[in-house]
């Protein structure tokens, strides 16, 4: 994979696997765009590449002013999008469909459809002008399967995997393309907050239950992640748009029933 001469603009590059897809793209030679409403975590992965190389922007991504902002910033800073990981996302309440707080289905909504609508609105536009680019949407194992107790977030996943394809059917016949990875558990900060929520007083029994319903027997890591999205936004996936790219060990695929 080269990046070489490429700008990449990455939501949620903060931490987790926005972080590792800002720290991918940059070791294969892009320039980055670190986009996240944690200022620390966007400005640290951003120092961690360099001054010469990235730059931080802080925005939430569900609020259009901020996105055309960050937008605007990697053009000021590089002058062209080549390359965009939609990414940023949150997990909302673990709780039934019957119990679920409206004010929560708002926000999980909001910050994982609407956000990633608002990226593809917003960068689209540059990439059609450029005649070039290639775009990953993180959607999850969630927006393939209905994940029990997650309402809000299996909606949001769903709207991003339909997303994907309308834009990829849009944009294909100009030479973009638009693709989803779907994680399945990854150790970041996302699955702790999951497993603290499933049980309190112990969430380290989560993840051996979770991980005996996954092939590979273990969670993915936000590398792991990332490679597929790096490999996605190459030209060595030239022939791929519109696909939904499972990375969770095997899960979606052959489940052992235990969810
Ligand atoms: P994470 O919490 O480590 O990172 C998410 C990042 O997004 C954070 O830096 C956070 O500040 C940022 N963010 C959240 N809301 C934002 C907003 N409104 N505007 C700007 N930035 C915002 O979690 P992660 O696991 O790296 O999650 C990244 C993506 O992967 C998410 O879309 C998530 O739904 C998806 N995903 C994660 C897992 C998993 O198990 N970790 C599984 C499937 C899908």
């Amino acid at each position: 994979m080269d990046f070489k001469g490429k700008v990449a603009v990455v939501t949620g590059g903060g931490n987790g696997i926005g972080r590792a897809a800002c720290l991918g793209f940059a070791r294969h030679g892009a320039k980055v765009v670190v986009v996240d409403r944690d200022a620390e975590g966007a400005e640290a992965v951003a120092a961690e590449i360099g001054k010469k190389d990235a730059v931080a922007c802080v925005a939430d991504v569900a609020r259009a002013a901020d996105v055309r902002a960050y937008v605007q910033a990697a053009l000021d800073a590089f002058g062209s999008i080549d390359c965009f990981h939609n990414n940023a996302g949150i997990e909302g309440r673990i709780l039934p469909t019957a119990e679920y707080d409206e004010a929560v289905f708002d926000e999980v909504m909001d910050v994982n459809a609407k956000g990633v609508f608002l990226g593809l609105r917003h960068v689209l536009p540059v990439m059609i002008r450029q005649g070039r680019g290639a775009i990953v949407n993180t959607a999850s194992i969630a927006g393939l399967v209905g994940t029990p107790a997650m309402p809000a977030y299996v909606a949001s996943k769903h709207a991003v995997i339909g997303l994907t394809k309308v834009a990829a059917g849009e944009v294909g016949p100009l030479g973009i393309r638009v693709n989803a990875v779907c994680p399945g558990p990854i150790e970041t900060r996302m699955i702790r907050g999951i497993e603290r929520q499933v049980s309190p007083n112990n969430p380290e029994s989560v993840q051996e239950r979770y991980s005996a319903g996954i092939p590979l027997r273990r969670y993915g890591t936000a590398e792991e992640v990332a490679n597929v999205v790096l490999f996605l936004c190459s030209d060595l996936a030239a022939n791929v748009t519109g696909a939904q790219y499972a990375v969770d060990g095997g899960r979606t695929a052959a489940p052992a029933g235990v969810s």
